[in-house]
């Protein structure tokens, strides 16, 4: 009896070489001379794909996704010297089963007998689904931070256009109140009709803005997107030029949506155009629109993507495509690559408010110099959620004799909408506010006719106003005029009946017309 081999135990070598075989991790015996493997357990050859005597003999490296040479050799001079009793290092790896594995390997020195090489010991520990769900998280925060900051900007964009807004309304009544008044052979006419013009392309860009801030008070009918994108096609080509193939394929798209049909027109033309300017030498324009469901699967990682069905529309280009950093910063209002005066950087940003507003998820795929393709998703809206149609605004005559209750807070413009209504032949109140409509009310004999009014207001909203002064005067109807798309008053509003909506800012026109159209309908 020997002491190496104590009574009912193993000899050392055997009981090593048992672990070694048996362990659940990987091991792997590598000659330090010629970084070969002299051996491999069960457990390696399975996690790596290969068999043990494939294995044998192979170099170490080709395991390995990433070589890194140098370092290697430094760390094995180490071990060899004593300077270092083990590493660890977590690297990528290549299995014939799984392709590219992340492995934790774990060398230290194994001595071996005095006249022999010692070996390296590698214990290798599989962590791929430990660092492919720490990806994913990172890619979640990251995702979840982008939408966090578009909401910021939102909120910011939105506010100041919304006060633009009011502004501008004044400027383009007072404005066209001039026009109206001066003789128009006179120079100080032709000054006027130039403020004119300025403050209709200050009320683009703030529309703009508006959009995406998603405040924009939208007109949503029910519509097939395939139909709409089909009688762009027109006006597609002759934007496109000829240098730049455009392909329509709107057969498989036979779903109804729910979006206003102007917004969705300018979506596709601003993505149009900008497919344009990536293919300054020509190339390929595709718009493709089909059915498409989504799973509950394919929404994650997608914040904002919601199971159901959807239209979806894609515009697809052959340009210079976008870097991920481009494509990270696309939809951010005032981010353009183009040079000044060619663009604003609004164009995305507004497609992004509209898309959203309509309860739609978009989404842009792109790689430099491989083209680009924006992916909209628009919720189906069938035949049962098809209760309310909007009626098209009809041209009628405007002006008439009725009495209007107009209650604005902003001074001018409550003063310029009262003088257009007056010139229209209407008896006009005005009131700065809830209670002093009712005062002003009270002293009034006659009937009143119609509301028009401010729908966010401090203590009364416009839409409660109106169902108080409807207790006294039932057939009272009601125009409100905003320059925010507040969900929750819109539809607090559109409750009461017999109401319309006017976007700030307005021109007088399309105050006549509204206020017509209202008491008559
Ligand atoms: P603008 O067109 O005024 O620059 P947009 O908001 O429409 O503003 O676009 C922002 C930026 O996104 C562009 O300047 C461009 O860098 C990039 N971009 C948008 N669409 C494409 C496209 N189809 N291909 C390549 N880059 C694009
Ligand atoms: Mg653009």
């Amino acid at each position: 009896m020997s002491a190496a081999r104590p009574e009912g135990g193993l000899p050392p070598d055997l009981l090593l070489r048992s672990v070694f075989d048996n362990s659940a991790l990987g091991m792997v015996l590598v000659q330090p001379s010629t970084r070969r493997i002299v051996h491999a357990n069960a457990a390696l050859c399975a996690m790596i794909g290969r068999g043990a005597s494939e294995l044998q003999g192979m170099p170490v490296g080709n395991l390995l996704a990433d070589q890194d040479t140098a370092e290697g050799q430094g760390v094995v001079d180490a071990l060899l010297s004593g300077s270092l009793a083990s590493f660890t290092r977590e690297k990528r790896h290549f299995s014939a089963a799984r392709g590219e594995i992340w492995c934790r390997v774990t060398v230290s020195l194994v001595p071996a007998g005095s006249a022999e090489e010692p070996f390296l010991l590698g214990v290798v520990e599989d962590i791929s689904e430990q660092i492919m769900a720490q990806q994913a998280l990172e890619e979640r925060d990251a995702q979840l931070r982008q939408a966090q900051k578009m909401e910021a900007i939102g909120r910011l964009a939105g506010g100041v256009a919304h006060d633009f807004n009011n502004l501008l309304s004044i400027v383009l009544m007072f404005g066209q109140s001039l026009v109206d008044q001066l003789d128009p052979d006179s120079p100080a006419h032709e000054d006027a009709r130039v403020i004119i013009e300025a403050g209709e392309r200050g009320a683009a860009l703030t529309r703009q803005l508006l959009a995406f801030g998603r405040k924009q008070v939208l007109a949503p009918v029910r519509l097939r997107p395939a139909s709409l994108v089909g009688g762009l096609e027109k006006m597609l080509t002759r934007l496109l030029g000829v240098d730049v193939h455009m392909e329509l394929r709107t057969t498989t798209g036979s779903g109804f949506v729910r979006v206003d049909p102007g917004q969705l027109e300018q979506v596709i033309l601003n993505l149009a155009m900008n497919a344009r300017d990536a293919m300054p030498q020509g190339g390929r324009l595709a718009i493709q629109v089909d059915d498409r469901e989504v799973f509950e699967e394919e929404t994650a990682g997608r914040p904002g993507l919601l199971p159901g069905s959807y239209v979806l529309i894609r515009v697809s280009d052959t340009g210079v495509g976008m870097d991920a950093q481009q494509a990270a910063h696309a939809f951010e209002p005032f981010f353009t690559t183009k040079e000044a005066g060619a663009g604003t950087g609004l164009g995305l940003a507004s497609v992004y408010g509209i898309v959203k507003q309509s309860q739609g998820w978009i989404y842009v795929d792109s790689e430099l110099g491989r083209g680009t393709c924006f992916s909209l998703y628009l919720p189906r809206w069938d035949e049962a959620d098809a209760r309310r149609q909007t009626l098209p605004e009809q041209p009628s005559a405007p002006g008439g004799s009725e009495t209007v209750l107009l209650v604005e807070a902003e001074q001018e413009l409550r003063r310029g909408a009262g003088r257009v209504l007056r010139r229209a032949g209407y008896a006009v109140i005005e009131a700065a506010n809830a209670g002093e409509a009712l005062l002003a009310l009270e002293q009034h004999p006659g009937a009143v006719h119609l509301l028009v009014s401010d729908v966010a207001m401090p203590r009364l909203s416009g839409p409660e106003l109106a169902l108080r002064l409807r207790a006294e005067q039932p057939q009272l109807k009601a125009l409100f005029i905003s320059g925010r798309a507040d969900e929750a008053l819109i539809a607090q509003a559109l409750a009461i009946g017999t109401s319309a909506f006017l976007a700030k800012p307005f021109t007088r026109r399309a105050l006549e017309l509204k206020v017509r159209e209202l008491l008559d309908g």
